[in-house]
């Protein structure tokens, strides 16, 4: 579904990621781990076109390096920042409905809204409360909600456990592999390493804007030399 070969961002002299080349086939959950500041939000930014990145993003068979973020999105490409990012001033019903934006079929937008207010129903009671006044939690919740209104056949959710109680964590976690199930590619960076492996099919590690490692979730999940190496314990 996705093949990224030699892409580098850059910011004005720094070089945040060095040629990282990547791949995530249809239905996988591949995680992305890493220490701060290795590049994983650069990575997943060039490939939504955030940022420009010089190298070749496929997606779909089809090269996108070139285009702008919304036809990235139109071709099914979907992101959710780290920090979530819901309009705070607009209501949840409102947040919902932008993340439709590229949706014209009235029944379709119809039909994804009582999907995803059904899988999370705490965003059915708090419908037109205002965004910002959610628990982060919630709004890490509408976040990923409102990425999925545009029907993305690959999403990629930057740190969405970052700054979450444990029991809040495991419950996103338990939504992500509901989309999982659902058929839906994931690209995910995370902090929360061990989770993210319990889910995960594969896990590249990068840091300093190289990828250091590739491989099957479960070898690095049971081998903790791997893990110190890359991710220091
Ligand atoms: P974290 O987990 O801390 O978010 P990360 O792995 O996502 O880190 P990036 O955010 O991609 O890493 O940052 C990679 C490098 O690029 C870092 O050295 C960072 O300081 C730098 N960087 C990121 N964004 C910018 C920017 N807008 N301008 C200048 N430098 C930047």
């Amino acid at each position: 579904m996705l093949s990224v070969e030699s892409l580098s961002v850059r910011y004005g002299a720094i070089r945040a990621l060095h040629g990282a080349s990547i791949r995530v086939g249809a239905g996988e959950f591949v995680a992305l781990l890493g220490p701060n500041g290795a590049g994983k939000t650069s990575l997943i930014s060039g490939i939504a076109g955030l940022v420009a990145a010089e190298g070749s993003v496929v997606f779909k068979d089809k090269q996108i390096v070139r285009l702008p973020t919304e036809d990235r999105v139109r071709r099914g490409l979907s992101m959710t920042p780290e920090g979530r990012h819901v309009f705070a001033n607009l209501t949840v019903a409102e947040n919902l409905r932008l993340g439709a934006a590229i949706q014209t079929d009235r029944a379709a937008f119809a039909a994804d809204l009582d999907k995803y207010l059904t899988l999370f129903p705490i965003l059915k009671s708090r419908y037109n409360q205002l965004a910002g006044t959610l628990s982060g939690g919630e709004q890490q919740m509408l976040a990923i909600a409102r990425s999925m209104m545009s029907r993305p056949s690959l999403l990629m959710l930057d740190e969405p456990s970052l700054g979450l109680a444990p029991r809040i964590v495991a419950q996103i976690f338990d939504y992500i592999a509901i989309l999982k199930a659902e058929g839906v590619t994931l690209l995910v960076v995370e902090q929360n390493v061990m989770q993210a492996l319990k889910i995960a099919d594969r896990a590249y590690v990068i840091s300093s804007g190289v990828i250091r490692h590739e491989g099957p979730a479960q070898e690095l999940r049971e081998d903790p030399r791997l893990i110190d190496l890359y991710l220091g314990g």
